[in-house]
């Protein structure tokens, strides 16, 4: 499969025999590289992409959910082609940003206060940095197999490149072994930080009295609860938290919420982010350049104001949900151990079969199997992330799950015998 994704992609090979000298690998998202080289995409619309080779797919990862609106939306492209005439940089305050604000803060009640960032990475960073100053403590308890950003990454021995907090990591969906790490480390505590379910983690959903446990034991200790929406914020209008009735002491967002430009937004008690307000003496810096990037800002308002109801958004989820229940029996019925966990519009592949609720659940996942369905499914025009991670976008309709799913049926046939 791999021989012959590369006798079909000469372009790409090319342009990224380009990219190697200056960029390491070639790269500069970790998450899109793959061996032996990534398709070059040099156009999208709708839930379509093109490469440079010509090759028409299935976007079936959706900028790992930052592309919930599809390509090149026609609301989204007049609202930047509008801001784009006025003027980039203007060096100002703006209309927008309180404009957006307020939208999030309605879907997001317990935003009370929020402020805008460049990604969900900073946006993280700024909650944790908000966290440790108000609770005057260092440790922050994470969960393997979480991701909140490149420098926030606990998957299978961590990273050297984390930035330096005192990090207590427990297991996901493990109230016990929670109240044991809350208990050797409770006072020390200024934050729990956790994604309603592992994103890039493998699509693992927090089990609901787990994540109210969390609430709980935060409230226990005085550290604040840090719900990572950046992925989840789209299962509801309101997010995972509005589903699950939980109130955040701070909630960190990304991803769509800027249109599909870069975006991130941390907020929550008024209280605590009161402490950014700079009409107050020795008021925290959060500056930025680009927090309110006009073009973002607009992107981002157009979705949320033309394309994003609740109606739509609920569908879309429910759309998810339905393909997932088809394709997980559909591979049941092909007798091969491969499944699909998730919520809603995301969704990931495992090569695993049994419950699995932890990053310790997945260890054993065989990445070749992994391998081999990418290619398969690239091979028929169909693109998810290398790691099996699918999320849907609005123009991702129900011909499109079909075609989805033939594609996926057809790629455990082809490869018979080969899955494990
Ligand atoms: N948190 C979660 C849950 C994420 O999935 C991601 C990105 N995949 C981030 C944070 C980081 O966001 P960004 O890539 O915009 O920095």
């Amino acid at each position: 499969a791999i021989e012959q994704y590369r006798r079909s992609h000469p372009a790409s090979e090319r342009l990224h025999q380009q990219a190697l000298g200056v960029l390491p690998g070639g790269n500069t998202r970790s998450v899109l590289f793959f061996d032996p080289f990534p398709p070059y995409m040099v156009r999208g619309e709708g839930c379509h992409l093109w490469d440079a080779d010509g090759h028409r797919y299935l976007d079936a990862l959706g900028e790992y959910t930052a592309g919930l609106y599809g390509h090149s939306d026609p609301a989204i492209r007049a609202a930047v082609s509008e801001a784009l005439h006025s003027g980039l940089s203007l060096s100002s305050h703006t209309e927008r940003e309180g404009l957006l604000a307020r939208e999030l803060q309605r879907r997001f009640p317990s935003m009370e206060l929020l402020r805008f960032t460049n990604s969900g990475t900073e946006a993280n960073l700024m909650a944790l940095a908000t966290a440790t100053a108000v609770t005057e403590r260092r440790k922050v308890l994470v969960f393997k197999g979480a991701y909140h950003g490149g420098v926030l990454a606990f998957g299978q021995g961590g990273s050297p490149v984390n930035v330096p907090y005192e990090w207590v990591v427990a297991r996901y969906n493990d109230l016990e072994d929670v109240r044991a790490q809350v208990a050797a480390h409770g006072k020390d505590l200024a934050a729990i930080l956790v994604e309603p379910m592992l994103g890039s983690g493998g699509c693992i959903p927090g089990e609901p009295h787990f994540l109210q446990g969390l609430r709980a034991l935060a409230d226990e200790k005085g550290a604040l609860l840090i719900l990572d929406e950046v992925m989840t914020s789209r299962l509801s209008f309101g997010g995972r938290q509005s589903q699950l009735g939980i109130r955040p002491d701070l909630t960190t967002l990304g991803k769509y919420f800027g249109g599909g430009l870069s975006f991130g937004a941390f907020g929550g008690r008024a209280d605590l982010m009161a402490r950014y307000d700079p009409r107050r003496p020795q008021a925290w810096q959060h500056a930025g350049t680009f927090n309110n990037n006009v073009l973002t800002m607009a992107a981002g308002l157009a979705g949320l104001k033309h394309l994003l109801t609740a109606e739509r958004l609920d569908a879309l989820n429910r759309r998810g949900d339905a393909l997932r229940t088809k394709l997980n029996k559909m591979l049941e019925a092909q007798g091969v151990p491969l499944q699909l966990t998730g919520l809603g519009s995301l969704m990931q592949l495992h090569p695993l079969a049994g419950p699995l609720r932890s990053a310790d659940d997945l260890v054993a996942a065989d990445d070749r199997v992994k391998a081999l369905m990418f290619f398969e499914l690239l091979g028929r025009s169909v693109y998810m992330a290398r790691r099996g991670f699918i999320a849907l976008s609005l123009p991702f309709g129900d011909a499109e799950c079909m075609r989805l799913e033939h594609a996926m049926g057809e790629a455990v046939n082809a490869r018979r015998g080969l899955w494990p």
